[in-house]
């Protein structure tokens, strides 16, 4: 019986906390804070220049414990600071150390998504699914914006989840492109982070 890595669907070596990782995935793997903030950088510029939004408060990068890592099967996940400076926060992205790029780069921007979700809370967004959708469906755009080819394969892995039956996951893809494709990804992005869409 053979595994798949589940970054880019080559044959696994690795099970690491239940994800399989092929050698290729593992040698280009993101596990020092010097590369992390220079991706995350990059990140923070595709939604100030494609999607012109500006941010209110403060976005770090910090790899994710081993006791969150257990919980579940999250690459990544986004809490508040517990202290304020001026009004602002500080919002941590906890992500894997030993995600390969491309996994990185998509995760580190589906979980801005959820930053930005967050510092525009006019009322509370009572529908995770469009909240992953949108998520999921930016994660995706910014791979393809930042195009370098071992990216690609971790594109081809997220867009598994349009055909998935997951009522969150699965339905949020699906109703994010269906906005998208009616709206365009700005427009689209805009009206859900300020609350001003329609569900059809
Ligand atoms: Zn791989
Ligand atoms: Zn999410």
């Amino acid at each position: 019986m053979h595994y798949r890595c589940n970054f880019c669907n080559n044959k696994a070596e690795v099970l690491r906390n239940k994800f399989y990782f092929c050698e290729s995935c593992i040698s280009i793997s993101v596990n020092d804070y010097a590369q992390a903030e220079k991706r995350a950088m990059r990140s923070i510029k595709y939604f100030q220049t494609f999607l012109e939004y500006e941010f209110k408060n403060h976005i770090k990068v910090k790899f994710m414990p081993i006791e969150k890592l257990l919980e579940g099967q999250a690459l990544g996940y986004f809490c508040y600071s517990e202290y304020q400076i001026d009004d602002t926060w500080i919002g941590y992205i906890l992500i894997r150390d030993d995600l390969p790029r491309h996994a990185f780069d998509y995760t580190f921007a589906h979980e801005i998504v959820h930053v930005i979700i967050a510092e525009n809370k006019g009322e509370y967004i009572d529908l995770p699914k469009i909240e992953e959708g949108l998520a999921d469906f930016i994660g995706r755009d910014y791979m393809l914006k930042s195009g370098r080819k071992d990216r690609m394969k971790r594109i081809e892995y997220a867009s598994i989840r349009a055909t998935n039956t997951d009522p969150i996951y699965g339905d949020g893809i699906r109703m994010v492109n269906a906005l998208v494709s009616e709206h365009g990804l700005m427009k689209t992005f805009h009206d859900i982070i300020s609350r001003n869409f329609k569900i059809v």
